[in-house]
């Protein structure tokens, strides 16, 4: 058989004409028959078997449940009302639920006959309900035909209206099978399948969509998410394994005079456990003469900054600059106090370049960089601009990598003939076993230790209604000295609501904390660099006792004074965005607090959000919840990565999957590095097809 009969274009398919071709392309961007193939079911109708109500699960598959109905009633609420009937089996009890026809349900249903139910479970609480289910008595049901599990595709409006329903659907992949005689070539070698025990590809294939049972189907999941996703873990670790080998970088070969000495004299606190071991990982980059390009994972307070700092001075013990970026000119200002402090006793050559930098400064600066004369600068975006041009650039740094765009990114490499290496630093957490696969082009490095004696943050949860009590506790902590950020949301689309909203709080603040007093800092997007400063800089000092602000103050300021965090309508945060507000404060030795105030409607995952924050504050925890709440969508270099455009596996659900698929991979090339080997050939062909860009799993043997 042709081998390249799964690039056939659909509309040859049988059942398939030119109309129905153009609405599958347009509506589920099928083109050819192995993209129908990949079209997997959503979900499975299983009616094979009666489910016990004690044995019920959340699975997402619907369930067939036999027992009867022993009462009946009509709840009134909010909206209308709905009938809820009260059904049970000799292991317990669940509720049925009509929103709609309620009149006929309930003058047909029979009470205390045995009934066949089926539908979809929801879960309150400890209780299961299923809304609308389909109901028959038993003796009809036992009277009919009998259906298997019955897969349900994805579906869109315009596919309905267009006549191509699930059942439609269902008929062209009959055909499909039909035309290639459901024989589908190997994609995997036999040592993995015998390992994983996997069924073949073709009775997975086959399963996922005509699926003989639970068993069978569970099988076909498994064989299909572990063979996708352990081909996208194989194309990043060759692309990693490639950039290693063909971009060279500068080896820092030495650990010289300057490292020596700052971590023998001059370290102002013992380093952590991980501090230590990141270290050691960035210095064996470093050693080597590939070019680095390293994340830095650590949540807030970790210290980052200690470890960029020892891996400057490895730069200039090898004779070569280094640079600091930093997202805003505050935080550019602020390492270039902490770093002058660190180095007072030491002779390395600190500068600051920002966009305020006067312009004879800067032209003394440009001079330094290129005779040599200054070992590291510390700048904003400043620093990328081309007039800026250095001696021998070894090592750049890049704080809170968020704000850098790729682009500039790349505008480091140029600075010098050999790329500098790359450090990336970043306060945003990640789920440790998802960082590892996610990223193909960074090695990662993760500080997973907060310095010792640090106290924890109390963080509570406080309704709009208790706004008075907070301003009494407000009071309190400035009575002992303290200051207060006060902060409220500003999204993009409700932007002229939120600053009036803004402006309201700021208004209602000065009024419940007047002068002379209390003096109160503002600081918001819409006013001028220099008057966010100005207010800034009143705040570090510990000029004014309140910053009311929007979340520009989200990343990096440090004002250890500072230990009160209050985030006003803390519903509408995302959980990263708290998470990093929190981390303003708990900088000092006092007792730190965040306090998130809320209206009283709240959405189920907002509650979630303000628990998580109550409970913990393991930055890599909650980055695991938001993980679950909001999936992968938004994490940085997901979209690159390919792991958006998974066809049947989820990084979150198949988490295990996705680990096991990558140890699998890393073995495969270790043992292969070019799957040369005859066994492979399998592999190396699906690779070859994959990295073609064509989204063709595999061919018909
Ligand atoms: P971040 O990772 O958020 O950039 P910083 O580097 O600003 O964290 O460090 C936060 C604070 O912790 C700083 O005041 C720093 O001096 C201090 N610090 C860092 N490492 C240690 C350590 N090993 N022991 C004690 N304090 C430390
Ligand atoms: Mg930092």
């Amino acid at each position: 058989m042709n081998p390249n009969q799964l690039q056939t274009p659909i509309v040859y398919l049988k059942g398939v004409g030119p109309n129905r071709a153009e609405t599958l392309k347009s509506e589920l961007g099928i083109t050819t028959f192995g993209e129908l193939l990949q079209l997997y079911p959503n979900r499975y109708l299983d009616k094979t078997q009666y489910y016990k109500i004690n044995q019920l699960q959340l699975s997402g598959a619907d369930v067939q449940i036999l027992g009867k109905i022993i009462h009946i009633k009509t709840v009134e609420q909010k909206r209308g009302k709905r009938l809820v009937a009260t059904f049970v089996d000799d292991t317990g009890e669940i509720e049925l639920v009509w929103f709609r026809g309620q009149k006929w349900i309930r003058e047909n249903l029979r009470l205390n006959e045995p009934y066949v139910v089926f539908g979809r479970l929801n879960k309150y609480g400890n209780s299961f309900s299923m809304p609308h289910p389909e109901m028959e008595l038993l003796k009809e049901h036992q009277s009919g035909m009998k259906i298997a599990m019955q897969p349900i595709y994805p579906s869109t409006e315009k596919l309905s209206a267009k006549g191509i329903t699930n059942r439609i659907i269902s008929k062209m992949l009959q055909q499909l099978f039909l035309e290639t005689r459901a024989n589908f070539s190997e994609t995997l070698n036999e040592e993995l399948r015998t390992s994983l025990k996997l069924i073949s590809r073709s009775e997975a294939l086959l399963n996922i969509h005509f699926p003989k049972n639970q068993d069978l189907l569970a099988k076909a999941q498994f064989r299909l998410k572990f063979e996708e996703l352990f081909f996208v873990q194989l194309q990043l670790l060759s692309k990693k394994a490639a950039r290693k080998q063909k971009i060279k970088g500068m080896p820092f070969s030495t650990v010289g005079h300057f490292f020596n000495d700052f971590f023998n004299h001059h370290l102002p606190f013992e380093l952590t456990g991980a501090q230590k071991r990141v270290i050691k990982e960035i210095r064996g980059d470093l050693g080597s003469s590939a070019q680095m390009n390293r994340l830095l994972q650590g949540d807030v307070g970790s210290g980052k900054t200690i470890v960029a700092l020892m891996c400057m001075l490895l730069a200039i013990d090898n004779g070569f600059q280094a640079c600091l970026m930093a997202p805003t000119e505050i935080l550019a200002q602020q390492h270039y106090n902490g770093l002058k402090e660190l180095l007072r006793k030491m002779e390395v050559k600190i500068a600051l370049l920002t966009g305020s930098t006067k312009k004879t400064e800067r032209t003394l600066l440009h001079n330094q960089l290129e005779n040599g004369n200054l070992n590291i600068l510390v700048g904003t975006h400043a620093v990328l601009e081309d007039k800026v041009q250095f001696k021998n650039l070894g090592l750049a740094i890049i704080d809170e990598q968020h704000r850098f765009g790729v682009a500039q990114r790349s505008k480091l490499w140029q600075k010098n003939e050999i790329p500098p290496h790359i450090l990336v630093m970043t306060a945003t957490p990640i789920p440790r076993t998802l960082a590892m696969s996610l990223y193909g082009d960074l090695d990662i490095s993760i500080i997973d230790e907060l310095p010792p004696g640090r106290q924890a943050i109390k963080t509570v949860h406080r309704y709009d209604s208790n706004r008075l009590k907070v301003f009494g506790f407000i009071r309190d902590e400035i009575k002992k000295g303290r200051q207060i950020y006060i902060v409220y949301p500003l999204i993009q689309e409700s932007e002229a609501l939120d600053y009036k909203d803004l402006m309201d709080g700021y208004e209602s603040i000065v009024r419940e904390f007047p002068l002379p007093d209390y003096q109160i800092s503002i600081v918001h997007g819409k006013m001028k660099p220099k008057d966010k400063d100005y207010e800034m800089e009143r705040f570090v000092k510990g000029e004014t006792h309140i910053m009311v602000a929007t979340t520009v103050i989200e990343v990096g300021v440090n004002v250890p004074n500072a230990s009160v965090m209050i985030i006003e309508s803390a519903e509408r945060f995302g959980l990263s965005q708290l998470h990093q507000l929190r981390g303003r404060v708990g900088r000092g030795a006092e007792q730190s607090y965040c306090v998130l105030m809320t209206s009283h409607k709240l959405s189920e995952e907002a509650r979630t959000r303000l628990e998580t924050m109550v409970r913990t504050s393991d930055g890599f925890e909650i980055a695991e919840v938001d993980l679950k709440l909001r999936g992968p969508g938004d994490l940085m270099g997901t979209q690159q990565s390919g792991l958006l455009n998974l066809k049947i596996a989820d990084i979150v659900r198949d988490n295990q999957i996705l680990k096991s698929a990558r140890y699998y991979a890393i073995q495969t090339l270790k043992n292969d590095p070019k799957l040369e080997k005859p066994e492979n050939r399998a592999i190396r062909n699906t690779y070859a097809q994959l990295t073609q860009g064509k989204a063709i799993w595999g061919y018909i043997s």
